[in-house]
């Protein structure tokens, strides 16, 4: 056998610290703007940045931090918490982005699980932090992410983060780091047991920012001032503080304010471009617009995922407010970004309808990542548009097995099965219709719950709404909607039921329809539909009662 005939360029690592230290050497004087959680707005240069980083591994160092141990931050968006991004990683110390909107027991049950030798915490979480303190005893100090005159009154002893920098001169060179040790840890939300880790490698998070970055993707460039919406504690903010210093494109941090009208301001102020986020945070946007009869002057984009984009949504902000919509999907075990809407060249000469619908789904994968579709005895199936089958991924930015569960790989014969159920047309888009466990599952066919709760949504009276399954005698499941309306508007349950008439095929209606003030979201803002199926436990559908006289008829015939 001959020996391989090896490429003869440099080995250099791919490092996180090398995304800050591009930026700093040839983007420096480009803008990072943050809504500080003291309420003003702070504004500092790349450069700057990466010498407190700097400062920030020289501190941690200093406190005995070693290489791969665990520092958790419970932070907003906001350029400290962007520090930390950088400084943790930079010396071989792993970032645990940690998400507050879980319950403190999850919190606890993450930071003991990673291990966190320090936090780093924004000072709204100060009482946060008193309650988890006695949970965590490993933990070995608490950093407030704050200076000495705001330091928050505890009574867990805490360590003041200007004052640990200040100590520090900055002097610091980043180290040529293997790329493929860990860089970043991100639990996922645990709608189900107990949450997982992702940990990701400075490999995985330099390709991931890199794929982010295409123009297929979002497209970034140091043209652009990107404010990602999406918070930096759940899954790295999309990549986009590993992207935008990628680029060059200066940064918008919002801080803890996502209200309509903070957003809108912020963007205004800072000739925002782009911007990400999911769903029910452009709703309230939306909403504000709409209100305050004001339009957006710089941003030409917004990238929506986390959630399906509900077309209505889309169509509001092209049609209305002249904003192309990227509808992304993703994960927690994706680094998150797997496909982004786009069109090609072809799909751009197809009549306008056509393009749309192409654009309401989630899209095309990023170079990098692998996706099929299979059936349940785990064949592939065909990429029609019209077979649903249960989504795996691969690829460089796709974890192979999760932190701490070293025994028992999640694969599936080198895939990692996403627990999404999904369609993939002959374009190779791919059209997500379900969580596994979401799905309806009618006389033995599949119904897709966003496709219903997208049809819901785009009646000019709801709010939101979340399509479940209900047990039915006959069919087994059938689909009841669960809709919040628009403050001070009016619908009744048969006006919405005519609204789905010619929208959707004749099985697929929804059995009935129920209107609450509230619906429950995860952590991560979306449904928590776990939670509406036990409150929807022992709910009858009239249609449950008059099984002989059954309005649907057979599915198959139906179709
Ligand atoms: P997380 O790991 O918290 O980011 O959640 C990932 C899950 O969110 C995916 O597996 C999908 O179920 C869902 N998700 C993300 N983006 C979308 C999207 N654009 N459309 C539908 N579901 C999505």
């Amino acid at each position: 056998m001959t020996a391989p005939l090896f490429g003869q360029m440099m080995d250099v690592p791919l490092t996180v610290s090398s995304l800050i230290a591009h930026a700093a050497r040839y983007h420096g004087d480009t803008q990072i703007v943050s809504r500080r959680i003291e309420g003003d707005i702070h504004r500092y240069t790349y450069r700057e940045c990466e010498t407190r980083a700097k400062q920030l591994a020289q501190a941690l160092m200093a406190l005995g931090v070693a290489r791969g141990e665990r520092v958790g931050t419970l932070a907003w968006n906001g350029y400290r918490h962007l520090e930390a991004y950088f400084g943790v990683p930079g010396f071989g110390a792993v970032c645990h982005t940690i998400n507050p909107r879980l319950f403190p027991e999850q919190i606890a049950y993450i930071i003991n699980h990673a291990d966190d030798q320090y936090v780093l915490f924004d000072i709204t979480f100060a009482p946060l932090i008193d309650a988890l303190a006695p949970q965590c005893p490993n933990v070995r100090g608490w950093i407030a992410l704050t200076d000495e005159s705001h330091r928050p009154a505890m009574r867990t002893p805490v360590l003041c983060y200007e004052t640990l920098i200040e100590a520090q001169d900055g002097r610091y060179e980043w180290p040529q780091l293997d790329e493929r040790s860990a860089s970043v840890l991100c639990y996922t939300s645990g709608t189900t047991g107990n949450p997982k880790g992702a940990l990701y490698s400075h490999r995985s998070s330099v390709l991931h920012a890199y794929g982010a970055s295409l123009p297929d993707a979002m497209g970034l460039s140091s043209r652009d001032a990107v404010l990602p919406v999406v918070p930096m504690f759940h899954v790295n903010a999309w990549g986009i503080p590993h992207a935008a210093p990628l680029n060059g494109a200066k940064l918008v941090l919002p801080g803890k304010d996502l209200d309509g009208k903070s957003l809108y301001e912020l963007m205004e102020a800072e000739g925002v471009t782009c911007a990400a986020g999911v769903p029910t945070v452009w709703l309230g946007l939306l909403a504000h617009l709409r209100a305050a009869g004001v339009r957006f002057s710089t941003l030409t984009r917004t990238v929506i995922g986390g959630s399906a984009c509900p077309p209505a949504m889309l169509r509001a902000f092209e049609d209305e407010y002249g904003v192309q919509v990227i509808h992304a999907w993703g994960m927690t075990e994706m680094s998150p970004l797997g496909t982004l809407a786009k069109l090609n060249w072809a799909q751009s000469q197809r009549p306008l309808e056509a393009q749309r619908a192409q654009l309401e789904k989630q899209g095309r994968v990023i170079y990098g990542v692998d996706m099929k579709i299979v059936g349940p005895d785990g064949k592939e199936l065909p990429w029609d548009g019209v077979a649903f089958g249960d989504l795996h991924v691969r690829g460089p930015w796709v974890i192979d097995r999760y932190f701490r569960q070293e025994s028992g790989t999640p694969l599936v014969d080198g895939w990692f099965p996403t627990g999404d159920v999904a369609t993939i047309d002959p374009d190779g888009f791919l059209h997500i219709t379900d969580r596994t466990k979401d799905v309806i599952k009618s006389g033995g066919e599949w119904i897709s719950s966003i496709s219903l709760e997208n049809v819901a949504v785009a009646h000019p009276a709801v709010a939101e709404a979340a399509c479940i399954a209900c047990a039915h005698p006959r069919w087994t499941e059938r689909p009841l909607i669960v809709a919040v309306l628009k403050p001070g508007a009016t619908l009744t349950r048969e006006e919405l039921l005519a609204f789905f008439v010619g929208k959707v095929a004749k099985w697929w209606m929804p059995d009935d329809v129920v209107f609450i003030n509230e619906l429950p979201h995860t952590a991560t803002g979306k449904l928590l539909k776990l939670k509406l199926r036990e409150q929807f436990r022992d709910y009858v559908l009239p249609t449950a009662l008059d099984t002989d006289n059954c309005p649907l008829g057979e599915n198959e015939a139906n179709r």
